[in-house]
């Protein structure tokens, strides 16, 4: 294994393992610390954890298992995954579980970058942008589990960490390798050891991918690790062997516990063409929803349905005010969990997920350890194959065109009993 990852949850490490992929790597994502070897023939082992909104020791020592299994693989560069819109508390959990891996690999200096200009998502003088907006104006201020508030990210950082933060300005990086190299060595002989590099063009992704060569550490969103392969095939050390993709007969059925605002959209789309069901919060704490319930309708469908609890900020505040943040979260995680457990035993072998954390949930409710990575269905999100009759997509809460359910089916599923529009 050549390069080992750390996600800091599910649809965040299949958009990392996606990049990587498409740039030629083979690429398997690993549902948290796996208990044996990796295969000889992986090039990019990512680690996927669920540690973006756990207590902030248990992050660390989940990362630092990881780091240590991806060692043992033979890695000696590492990555540490987040997502690209930075959506962390003051507190947690990006600064402390970048320290821990930072002090474990006895890194000088780390380089922050969470930007995706293809995907909407750039960074200039440290200030994180999506599309033309600040990001804490762009919906994430009212996110359910990690509201930001604040576009600058080495601001952010510092709040989080003892290490200093400082910054790399696009006027080094569009200047080039050697430029940002320089940079690099500045903010170091200053005393900072994480700095905060600006991303406003893909190709900045790739300057800063040739400048980060013989770092230990790098860290940042899926975007920043696209410049990584590059430095492996140069020295010939890329197999270059394509895993053939074939998609999955049988049911296919989509899960959304995503509020985000391209999830919401993306629900009002399907959801006026298919079999479609809302589940509230409300009933799923009150015992008046089930899963079995759940599961009951969806298997009833005809076509190709969806279940979700995608809602409205207002209706995110409301349920937290009347059940808790945690437990509404975690009530509505468990009940997607456990459908998904009961629709891949009564012969579900296509899943589409929206949300991170749903991911996550459902995902470890499945007990997935393993996932091969295929095609790409929209900019960050690749299907994947989990088992010899599974097959999955994990999708970021801002990932994908409105459509994207329906292309996710086209590339999941050979049997499209409902053509999607
Ligand atoms: P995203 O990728 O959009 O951030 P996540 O799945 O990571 O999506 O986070 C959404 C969180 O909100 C999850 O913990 C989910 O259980 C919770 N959630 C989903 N629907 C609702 C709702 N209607 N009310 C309150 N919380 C919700």
């Amino acid at each position: 294994m050549l390069l080992g990852c750390i996600g800091d949850d599910f649809t965040g490490s299949s958009d990392l393992a996606n990049t990587l992929a498409k740039q030629g790597m083979r690429t398997v994502q690993y549902t948290g610390v796996p208990n044996m070897a990796a295969k000889g023939d992986v090039e990019v082992g990512v680690v996927a954890l669920k540690s973006r909104s756990i207590d902030v020791a248990q992050a660390i020592r989940q990362s630092l298992d990881a780091l240590n299994w991806l060692k043992a693989q033979g890695c000696k560069q590492f990555f540490f995954k987040y997502c690209s819109t930075f959506d962390s508390t003051k507190v947690g959990n990006i600064g402390p579980v970048a320290e821990a891996l930072a002090d474990a690999l006895d890194a000088g200096i780390v380089v922050f970058c969470p930007a995706f200009p293809g995907a909407g998502r750039t960074i200039y003088q440290g200030h994180l942008f999506v599309n033309d907006q600040l990001f804490n104006e762009s919906g994430m201020d009212s996110h359910p589990l990690t509201p930001m508030t604040d576009s600058d990210i080495a601001r952010w950082l510092q709040h989080q960490s003892s290490s200093s933060v400082g910054k790399v300005t696009s006027t080094d990086v569009l200047a080039g390798v050697d430029a940002v190299d320089s940079a690099l060595a500045r903010e170091q002989s200053m005393g900072n050891r994480f700095v905060v590099v600006d991303a406003i063009r893909d190709e900045d992704l790739m300057t800063i991918g040739r400048a980060v060569e013989k770092l230990p550490l790098i860290t940042g969103g899926s975007g920043v690790a696209m410049g990584l392969p590059e430095n492996f095939r140069k020295r010939n050390l890329i197999s270059q062997t394509k895993v053939p993709w074939t998609g999955q007969s049988g049911r296919c059925v989509i899960l959304s516990g995503s509020c985000s605002i391209a999830t919401r959209a993306q629900v009002d789309l399907y959801s006026q063409a298919h079999p479609s069901l809302e589940v509230s919060p409300g009933n799923i704490m009150n015992k008046i929803t089930t899963a079995w319930d759940v599961a009951k309708w969806v298997l009833d469908q005809t076509g190709i349905p969806l279940v979700y609890t995608s809602t409205d900020p207002e209706s995110v505040k409301q349920v937290q005010k009347e059940f808790g943040k945690e437990s509404s979260a975690s009530a509505v995680e468990t009940l997607f969990a456990e459908t998904a457990k009961l629709l891949v035993d009564g012969g579900v072998s296509s899943l589409v997920v929206a949300g991170g954390e749903t991911s996550g949930a459902i995902v470890e409710g499945l007990g997935i350890t393993t996932m091969e990575v295929g095609p790409e269905i929209d900019p960050g999100v690749p299907a994947m194959r989990a088992r010899d009759d599974l097959v999955i997509a994990l999708k970021s809460g801002n990932f994908g065109t409105e459509d994207f359910f329906a292309k996710a089916v086209k590339v999941l599923s050979t049997d499209l009993i409902d053509p999607p529009s």
